[in-house]
């Protein structure tokens, strides 16, 4: 598989007996369908810092593709989507294969934001969000 930004041959490695695949240009990480969800449920914040510590951290910039980034799973388009349902990080998602790509320093990211998103809303009250927002739409 092929980096989305540069195109560099994405090489795997290993977070526990989780295999991403990493960019050795850009710092980027692709993560197939599930393996994210696997990766946070470790629930470690500095895993990035891990994988750039046994594997390299190269401070290439990459210039952002003209038009959209195609997957390097299934060649399917990427789009910018918010992590997890929530504003403050965006990845790129495959639509088809429901991959994900994270840039340099995003999976820490999203790994600092479970922490406080957990923290923050309580099942209880998301429940009640949910019910007010279909309250509002009437159903
Ligand atoms: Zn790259
Ligand atoms: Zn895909």
């Amino acid at each position: 598989m092929n980096c989305p930004k540069d195109g560099t041959l994405l090489e795997s490695v290993k977070v526990t007996d989780i295999e991403l695949d990493k960019c050795h240009r850009c710092d980027g990480l692709w993560f197939d369908h599930g393996e994210l969800q696997r990766v946070r449920e470790l629930n470690v914040s500095d895993i990035e810092q891990q994988i750039e510590a046994d594997y390299g951290d190269p401070k290439f910039v990459p210039q952002v593709p003209q038009g959209y980034m195609r997957c390097p799973r299934c060649d399917g388009r990427l789009q910018r989507r918010y992590f997890a349902g929530h504003t403050a990080v965006e990845v790129d998602t495959c639509e088809s294969c429901r991959g994900v790509w994270l840039d340099d320093g995003e999976l820490s990211a999203t790994t600092h934001k479970r922490r406080t998103i957990e923290e923050n809303i309580t099942e209880g009250r998301l429940t009640a969000l949910l019910r007010s927002v279909a309250r509002a739409v009437g159903m």
